[in-house]
């Protein structure tokens, strides 16, 4: 049996990494959604709002789970048991940092192999980030996320602006 991890931060998810849920959890038997805990930052979302967000837009997909995760996501991969670490590559500025992480993980851990899907053409300029800035200046992300995403986020914005 087939298991793959996509891990991210999905702070938060969107359309671009749907796209990649979908269609990885077409080229495996199990796909596990590694949303990173990473205390070191502060993101716009707890994991657990982020675990939350993604459970309720991969509902559909019978063989898609979100699982939070702290630390190295090598140590990770072997907890899970699984043997593919699944990443989206979106421009040539995401192909060193991947490089690097994909070769660096495969040191430490030779059973752990990271596979790449290019993003689809309707998402390749997409990020948590720009998407976190057009709902901070107020602009219309109904485009870049899911609508309970975006919901949230406007929530959140708003408990900022007060
Ligand atoms: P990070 O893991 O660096 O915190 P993200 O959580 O934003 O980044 O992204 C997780 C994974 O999804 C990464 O492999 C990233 O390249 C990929 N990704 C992000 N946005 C998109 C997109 N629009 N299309 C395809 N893949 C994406």
């Amino acid at each position: 049996m087939l298991k793959g991890i996509y891990p991210g931060s999905f702070d938060p998810v969107t359309y671009g990494h749907l796209d990649v849920i979908e269609r990885s959890s077409k080229l495996v038997d199990e796909l596990i959604v590694g949303v990173l805990n990473n205390k070191a930052k502060s993101p716009l979302f707890s994991a657990e709002e982020r675990v939350r967000m993604l459970n309720e837009v991969t509902k559909d997909m019978p063989n898609v789970t979100v699982v939070p995760f702290e630390g190295l996501l090598v140590d990770f991969a072997r907890k899970m048991d699984a043997g593919l670490v699944i990443r989206g590559l979106r421009a040539i500025t995401d192909f060193e940092y991947e490089l690097q992480m994909a070769q660096t993980n495969h040191k430490m851990e030779p059973d752990v192999e990271t596979v790449f899907l290019t993003t689809s053409l309707d998402y390749s300029y997409l990020s948590s980030t720009t998407v976190k800035e057009v709902a901070a200046f107020g602009g219309d992300i109904s485009q870049f996320v899911p609508g309970i995403v975006a919901d949230l986020i406007e929530e959140k914005m708003n408990k900022r602006r007060v």
